[in-house]
């Protein structure tokens, strides 16, 4: 389970991240940070995180986590989000209202070794809020804690899967906003319409119900955001999960101050 794989690509972080550093040089819009620092073996590893603050809107700015890359050989998302900030940069306006903090590479040992665990051979993604002693899993609960984010979009991409698809996690706001961002991202790529999907019952891509312990808002955050996994099919050519991750979170955003017009009466 926690072996090396067998085909051992080694996907360097900082030659991902490296353009939105740079970016972030000459973008007054966009900041680079380190979200915490471990030690596994002999080199410390960086969580990074990226804010881009959209322009401002007449409401207070809505703050969105975005994470990828808690499954270090699930590149796509990680890639989806270094493009979409970056074209962010050129064009903020699609982000209007919005204040996002963007961790691409969650798992920074998985990513280097090409593996689902991180390099002490666990899934990250089933160690939230239950006290792990991952130090990945300690660095994204603070932030998730900080952040009292209004949303967090979860990016993952599975092999087993041929098509989009997501969990909502039984909430209604979750289904509202998922629903149209599988129906205008399924213009990129198809969308698994499977009865089951990952042992879990689903109708049109969307699953209900979740594991425990991934990665998700604090218990007693109230409200609660919304909190969304967005999947795309692993073995899909990469530049179409970017591009349908991309118009995902897009549509995501655009649903979600459609909904607060709405409840709060603008
Ligand atoms: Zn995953």
């Amino acid at each position: 389970m926690s072996a090396p794989s067998a085909t051992p690509v080694s996907r360097d972080q900082r030659a991902l991240l490296g353009p939105l550093f740079e970016l972030a040089g000459r973008c007054p819009a966009l900041a680079a940070g380190i979200a915490g620092t471990f030690r596994s073996g002999d080199r410390d590893h960086d969580i990074v995180r990226f804010r881009f603050q959209g322009p401002r809107a007449e409401h207070d700015p809505l703050r969105i986590g975005l994470f990828a890359a808690l499954h270090g050989d699930e590149p796509a998302g990680a890639e989806a989000l270094v493009r979409w900030v970056s074209e962010l940069a050129g064009e903020p306006w699609r982000v209007t209202g919005y204040d996002l903090t963007v961790y691409p590479v969650c798992n920074p040992t998985g990513l280097e070794d090409n593996t689902r665990h991180n390099r002490a051979g666990t899934d990250l993604n089933r160690e939230f809020w239950k006290r792990s002693a991952h130090p990945e899993v300690g660095i994204l609960e603070r932030e998730l804690l900080a952040g009292n984010f209004d949303g967090i979009i979860t990016l993952h991409s599975d092999d087993t899967s041929e098509g989009l698809y997501g969990y909502a996690h039984g909430r209604l706001l979750n289904e509202a906003l998922l629903k149209p961002a599988l129906r205008a991202s399924e213009r990129v790529l198809p969308r698994n319409r499977a009865a089951m999907i990952d042992g879990f019952e689903a109708s049109e891509g969307l699953i209900h119900r979740c594991f425990g312990g991934v990665l998700s808002a604090p218990a007693q955050q109230r409200p609660q955001p919304f909190d969304l996994i967005f999947e795309t099919p692993a073995l899909a050519p990469l530049d179409l999960q970017v591009s349908a991750t991309i118009i995902a979170i897009e549509t995501l955003l655009d649903e979600y101050r459609v909904f607060l017009a709405h409840s709060i009466n603008l």
